[in-house]
This record gives C-alpha cells, structure tokens and sequence, in this order.
C-alpha cells in the first residue's frame, strides 16, 4: 500500500504523536524512518549485548501529560521510576542533594549562606507563579505578528485574551526571557554555590553551548514548572527500559487506530507538484503519495535537502540558513562492574539511597572555565558533568552485576573545522574521567565497554542539525512566531500540504509532545476546513 491521507516523514516522539492523534482523528497515517529503530533522540538501543542504553535523552522530566493520558501510554508500556534527587558536588561544601520540595532545599542553602537560604522559598514561589503562564504558552499556535490581515489580527487577540494573565506578570516574564541565569539569580542570592546549583540546568542540562552570563538564559530556570506532576500521568523521572519505551508506547498507541511506521525507510525527496505536496520518494526509490506530508525531521534538513531548489521563497530559505544551534556538549556511555563510589556522599544526608544523578559543577568558576576553553577552541580539561546511573533503579538495563553510566557534558569545540577523531575523543574520555574520578576514585579508567558521542555524531547517526538537541538554539531570535522562520511558525510551510511537527518549532526541544500535538492540531483544522 503506497497512499496515506498523512505521511509523517520521522519517528522521532513528535512524529509519532503528531501520527497518533491524526490516526486517532480517523486519518490513514504512515510514519517512515530512516533508522532500523524509531524514537529519533528518545531511544533506547542495544550498544553492546545485553545493555540498553538511551543513547541520546535519558531522563524524562516534560513529556506533558495530556500527551500521555490522551494517547494512554501507562496501557502500552509507559513507566516512570522515580527517583531521588540530583547530588550536586561544590568545591565548599561537598555532596548537596537537590531536593524538588523548596523547605529541604533551603535547609541546604543554609549551609551555604543563611540569607540565601531564606530567600529560597520566595523564588520557588515565585518561578512556580510563573510557572502556569509558560505551560499555557506551550499549547499556543504562534501567529504572524506582521500581519494586518483580519483573520491574523482576530488570532492576536484571541491569544491576547487566553494569555492576559500573561499582563499583570508582563515585567517577571520579560525579564526570564532576556536576562542571563547569573544576573537573574543575583537579584536573589549572594552565593555562587548556591547560584550555581540553581543555574546547573540552564547551563549545563540544556544542551545548549551558553555560559552562565549569556543573555536570555534565564527562563531555563523554569524547567521545573512546566509540567504539572499533580496528574495521573505521574511524575518525572526515569523512563522504565529507557527513553525508547515513550516511543514504543506512543507507537502502539496509534497502531490501534491504524497507524503504520515503517523503519529503514529514508526519505530522499518531497514530492511538489503546482505548489502542493503530493507524497515523498524514498532513498530506495518507492514513491508514497499523500495528500498532506508532516516533517518530522528538522527543518534545515526538510527544507535545505528534500524539498528541491527553487520550490521556497528566498526570505524562508534565509530564515531557515541562518536557523543556528551548533551544540558543544557530549555523551559518554560505559558498562562497568562496578558503581562509582562517592566517599563523600554521606554527608548528603540521603542515608543508603545511591543518587541515580550526579552533577559534578563544582562552581561557577569551573563551569566558565569550561566554556571559556570551548570558545577559545580546546577540549575542556575539566568538564562540567552529569553522571547518570540508571541501572541503579532499572537492573533490566544491564547483565547482571554491571552497570551503565550515561554522562551528558560539555564543552567540546564543534562545528566545521572541529576534530573530533580518535585523539580527541581520547582527550574527552579522559578529561571526564579525571573529573569523576576525583569524587569518585574508583572508577575503573578501562570500563567493560565504553562509547563516546560528540556534537558530530549527533548530527551524523541522529539527524541534529549541529548536533543540538533541540534541533537549534532556544534563543529570543528563534522561539515562538520566530521558529523556525518569520510567518512559519504555525508548523505550514510556504508549500500547501507541507507541516512541520518537529522539535524545530514551538516550543522546541526535549521530550515534550508538544510540537507534535500543536501540528496535528493545525492539520485537522485545515482538513477540516472547507476548501
Ligand atoms: C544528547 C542529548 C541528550 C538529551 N537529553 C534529554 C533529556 O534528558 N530529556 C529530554 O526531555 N530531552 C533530552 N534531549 C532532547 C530531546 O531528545 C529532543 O529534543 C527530542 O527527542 C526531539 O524530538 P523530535 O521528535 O522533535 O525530533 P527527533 O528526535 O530529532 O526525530 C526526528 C526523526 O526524523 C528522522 N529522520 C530525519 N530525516 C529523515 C528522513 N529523510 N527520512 C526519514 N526519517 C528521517 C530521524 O532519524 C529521527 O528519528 C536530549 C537530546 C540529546 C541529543
């Protein structure tokens, strides 16, 4: 069978639910992918024999919950294993557990500065004020605030109206949108160790090649309050048999609704004819018509290499050149016999309970050596990092008796020009090793098995453009009626039957299902719309 209302070009998560609510909607879906598995950057794949690693995202903390009830991903095979807080080493006062309840944190602080720690629950309070307006925003089509036509300017005002609690917050939003992390966390806080366990995830988690003083990083701050963890579909944590079981589940949900995914299944080209998308060619030459084709993949790749040229204006095509994100952050994957151990980890307070994440950041200092040493063109020697043991909590993971740890770091110089051969992986391997090792001396520097990904590979195996896992960078320039380019917002592209469902529009990346959801949204109301 090679017809389909949709064709959805990636089985990345956002293409799967794209799929899933359009087969759910009545339509016959397929999903192609160009890999032998599917899930796109949430994935599980099997690296050596008997260790299943998520080679790319490996905590879910936003997958949104509707997604979740809606699709009934617990019916299909979707768990969450909580679990305890993130153990964060700084250089003055060792192991400081990140508790997600604001009182336990504050206690922390004290350690750090008294005034610090009694500020605390004030800022908790008031991210988690915020926090709803941004989650509303998550769900918003973006609109085209150039244009004066009726249609338009009746959408302006319809989101000005949903949004007008946005009004009374207008100056705490505006300054989370463009003021660094640093300079926002020193309105609050005094100290640096306490500034820099706050600000670990803008800088260090997101994936994105910042420092701590980069404009506009400030409302990476509000990870934590956009997902409401209050519902059945549970909380955030570690997904049971890694991050591919989302996508295998999101996948078995829509098969009931007969959704089909096809892997090794590349597609080559768009088909356009008159200015509509009428299917896609496969590499191996099989041609799939469809009346409306989604893209998945991300858009530098959609529109620089599968549409053919001259078929897109030229203002799009500058839009989409210049859509930047070149990710310097890396992943080192290890089988090991052995857990690392922390002698210090009992001053934590966490009694038995073995972290499954560790940050080793040990200060602001460190963390903008690191990028410094980036910018300036050397592999950093001493990276920032997270230490991830999943199979702590998830034995099914590994043989028995072994473990994996999945390190997410950065910097690494990347990008055209950049080495990344044997050397310099070498270089990376050692770099982060030396830096676990002193809190964690036992760490056997010759793992049972021992994988090393950088921003090229990402880009090579996974189809990240830079490598970035947002597919491009989260900046002021390139979020809502910006991505991925001016009047494109609203997942059309300038061809007629042509979306976009990837992580490269609003509201971007990680495992969300929020691009996905939007686009099919966008479809059926154009389906449904008389001609
Ligand atoms: C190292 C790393 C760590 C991360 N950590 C986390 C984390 O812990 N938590 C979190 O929530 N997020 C994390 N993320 C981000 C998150 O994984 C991504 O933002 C998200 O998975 C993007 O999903 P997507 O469906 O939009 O796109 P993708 O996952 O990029 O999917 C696109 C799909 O399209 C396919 N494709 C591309 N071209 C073609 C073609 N021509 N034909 C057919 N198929 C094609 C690709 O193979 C891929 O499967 C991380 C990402 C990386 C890289």
């Amino acid at each position: 069978m090679n017809s389909y209302e949709v064709v959805i070009i990636g089985a990345g998560h956002n293409g799967l639910v794209c799929g899933a609510y359009l087969a759910k909607a009545g339509l016959k879906v397929c999903v192609l992918e160009r890999r032998s598995l599917i899930g796109g950057a949430s994935v599980t794949e099997e690296i050596w024999p008997g260790y299943r690693v998520s080679t790319a995202a490996h905590m879910m903390g936003l997958l949104q919950p509707r997604v979740i009830l809606d699709l009934e991903l617990q019916k299909f095979g979707y768990e969450i294993i909580p679990t305890p807080p993130i153990v964060h080493h700084i250089d003055s006062a060792g192991p400081i557990p990140v508790w997600r309840e604001p009182d336990k944190l504050a206690a922390e602080f004290a350690r750090l500065s008294q005034r610090d720690a009694a500020a605390y629950p004030a800022f908790a309070a008031h991210l988690a004020r915020l926090g709803p307006i941004f989650q509303k925003l998550l769900w918003e089509i973006p609109f085209d605030p150039s244009s004066l036509s009726p249609g338009n300017l009746m959408d302006v005002a319809l989101f000005a109206w949903r949004n007008r609690g946005m009004v009374g917050a207008f100056y705490d939003v505006s300054d989370l949108i463009t003021m660094s992390v640093y300079d926002y966390l020193s309105r609050w806080f005094e100290s640096d160790a306490v500034k820099m366990i706050l600000g670990y995830y803008p800088v260090g988690g997101s994936g994105q090649s910042v420092s701590f003083h980069t404009p506009g990083t400030a409302y990476f701050l509000l990870r934590n309050h956009l997902r409401d963890n209050t519902t059945a579909a549970g909380g955030t944590g570690l997904v049971r048999g890694g991050m591919g079981n989302i996508c295998e589940a999101i996948a078995k949900s829509g098969a009931r609704f007969g959704m089909e995914v096809r892997v090794d299944a590349e597609v080559s080209r768009i088909l356009v004819k008159d200015g509509r998308a009428q299917g896609v060619v496969l590499v191996n030459g099989d041609e799939i018509r469809a009346r409306t084709v989604i893209s998945n993949a991300s858009a530098r790749h959609t529109f620089l290499s599968l549409v053919e040229e001259g078929t897109l204006p030229c203002e799009f095509l500058r839009d989409i050149r210049s859509f930047k994100g070149q990710s310097t952050a890396f992943k080192i994957h290890l089988a090991v016999d052995e857990l690392p151990h922390y002698p210090d980890l009992g001053k934590a307070g966490l009694g038995n309970t073995y972290p499954v994440q560790i940050c080793i950041a040990p200060s602001i200092a460190y963390v903008e050596k690191a990028y410094l040493d980036m910018r300036e063109g050397r592999v950093s020697r001493r990276p920032y990092l997270t230490v991830q043991a999943p199979t702590v909590v998830d034995p099914s993971l590994a043989p028995k008796s072994r473990h994996i740890l999945s390190i997410y770091g950065g910097h690494v110089p990347s990008g055209p020009g950049a080495d990344h051969g044997a050397a310099t992986r070498e270089t990376v391997y050692n770099a982060a090793f030396d830096a676990i090792a002193q809190f964690a001396p036992n760490l056997p520097r010759h793992a049972v098995h021992r994988q090393i990904l950088l921003a090229s590979d990402y880009e090579e195996i996974f189809g990240l453009p830079g490598g970035n896992p947002h597919h491009a960078d989260l900046t002021l320039n390139q979020v809502f009626f910006r991505r991925p380019a001016r009047r494109y917002a609203d997942y059309r592209s300038p061809i007629a039957g042509l979306f976009l469902s990837s992580a490269s529009t609003h509201p971007g990346g990680a495992v969300t299902g929020v691009p996905g959801y939007n686009a099919a949204r966008v479809v059926l109301k154009m389906l449904r719309s008389p001609a």
